[in-house]
């Protein structure tokens, strides 16, 4: 059994960094089954180095994932160290390893799992949001990662729009987005065709190559393989060989080899890129709901306002102005808490659909508390007047219509004069923050 770094291959030269990162002393794995004990990892001893590019290769059941496991610290040896960074990880509680994966690592599975309801964006920002990284600048590393993986363009999209491919790219920009010297892989081209799974594998040799992080992958196709600096084969829970690659595939220059794409591997990149060019593509992408509800208190705030100004000010109810205090300071608090939680104002088409969603809303709560307080108090013969047939009445729900509609033209006009530069400028006195780089 081979226990060293390039024990196979004494006559290569060391890796430019020999540093260590990975070091598993004597690692044995058990697993207590009702059929008995599975001995998944026996006494493996393994060393590597920063910068390495590791391919784990191995028949099903020999004990590939089990290795990823432990050295992604998502489970403890039963026997033996794994030292990760010069830290004793295997002996640590659950806490103590959820942190040091927290801290080093970057995942990347073979599902993608992504969250299937949630941009590219937000997906990358989740590890950061664990961190409790500020939103604003979430914000500008996720982006930057993604445009690391060459899908700053994609950035609005749900999982469902994007191809395979991309959806692994979006796994790595979240890998990658909390900067981990270590990336753990477990077959990361199991459900991708050939094309794709070059394309995957040209990033991660780039990435290992341009920045130096250390990669372990495991696969079990030896193309895949072929493209890390060195191929440690298990079988059986031990490692049977251990070799270093001199020259691996290029894997960019691989896929340059291939024929060009076929109708149906590229059908998904195709589609993203109609709703593209059809601009289906929400430019600002979803509204920060808690601008929503910075809104609602300001217009509470405004309703009190106007109430109190009723009863001390005119003693009757009908106040036009404070009703425009209200409107004036929903938009400013809902416009402020967007630009906060976003790190720049909103985009147009977030103004518009918050303005017409919260307009919406309010309008249907103003009508259920008008249908439950009010029409009771009428006498019965103005109702009847109402919905009498052949009196329906249409002039008025088309002026309710007209009235709904301004109000949420107002509220944009007004949500887009408190995101402007001219209002943070001279009127908050704010210099504007600078976007994502
Ligand atoms: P690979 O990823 O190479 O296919 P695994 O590491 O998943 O292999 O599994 C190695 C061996 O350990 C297999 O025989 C498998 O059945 C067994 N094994 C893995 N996980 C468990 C578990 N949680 N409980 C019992 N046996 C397990
Ligand atoms: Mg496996």
């Amino acid at each position: 059994m081979e226990t060293r770094t390039g024990a196979n291959g004494a006559d290569h030269p060391a890796p430019a960094s020999s540093e260590v990162l990975i070091e598993l002393t004597r690692v044995s794995k058990e697993y207590r089954s009702e059929a008995g004990l599975v001995r998944a990892l026996r006494d493996v001893s393994v060393s590597i180095a920063r910068g390495e590019f590791v391919a784990i290769v191995g028949t099903s059941g020999s004990g590939k994932s089990t290795m990823m496991n432990i050295l992604g610290c998502l489970d403890r040896p039963t026997r033996g160290t794994y030292s990760l960074g010069g830290l004793d990880v295997g002996g640590r509680t659950n806490d103590g390893r959820a942190i040091v994966r927290n801290r080093l690592i970057g995942f990347i599975f073979q599902g993608f799992n992504l969250l299937s309801r949630t941009t590219a964006l937000e997906n990358v920002e989740l590890p950061l949001q664990y961190r409790g990284v500020p939103a604003g600048e979430r914000r500008v590393r996720a982006t930057r990662a993604l445009e690391a993986v060459n899908l700053a363009e994609r950035m609005y999209h749900t999982p469902n729009q994007l191809s395979g491919g991309q959806q692994q790219r979006v796994a790595i920009a979240r890998a990658l987005v909390t900067d981990p010297p270590l990336l753990l892989a477990d077959e990361p081209t199991g459900n991708l065709d050939t094309r794709t799974s070059y394309e995957v594998l040209a990033l991660l040799q780039r990435l290992n190559r341009e920045r130096g992080i250390t990669i372990c992958l495991v696969t079990h196709e030896h193309d895949i393989a072929a493209c890390a600096s060195r191929v440690i084969v298990v079988r059986d829970g031990r490692i049977e060989s251990d070799t270093r690659q001199d020259e691996p595939i290029d894997a960019a220059a691989a896929l340059a080899q291939l024929p060009p794409p076929q109708e149906a591997s590229a059908g998904g990149d195709r589609a993203a890129d109609s709703d593209a060019a059809h601009g289906h593509v929400l430019r600002g992408g979803p509204v920060p709901r808690s601008a929503g509800f910075a809104m609602a208190g300001g217009l509470a705030l405004g309703a009190l306002v106007g109430l109190l100004y009723d009863a001390v000010v005119l003693g009757a109810v009908g106040a036009t102005i404070p009703v425009l205090l209200g409107f004036v300071g929903e938009a400013w608090w809902g416009a402020r808490r967007g630009a906060k939680v976003l790190g720049h104002p909103l985009a147009a088409d977030q103004r518009a659909r918050l303005a017409l969603v919260y307009t919406l809303i309010t309008t249907a709560v103003i009508a259920f508390l008008a249908g439950w307080l009010v029409f009771p108090t009428l006498p019965a013969s103005s109702f009847d007047a109402w919905v009498a047939p052949g009196r329906l009445p249409w002039g008025i729900a088309l002026a309710l219509l007209l009235f709904v509609l301004a109000l949420a033209l107002l509220r944009y006009l007004l949500l887009t004069f408190f995101g402007s530069g001219f209002f943070q400028r001279y009127v908050a006195g704010r210099p504007r923050r600078a976007s994502a780089p």
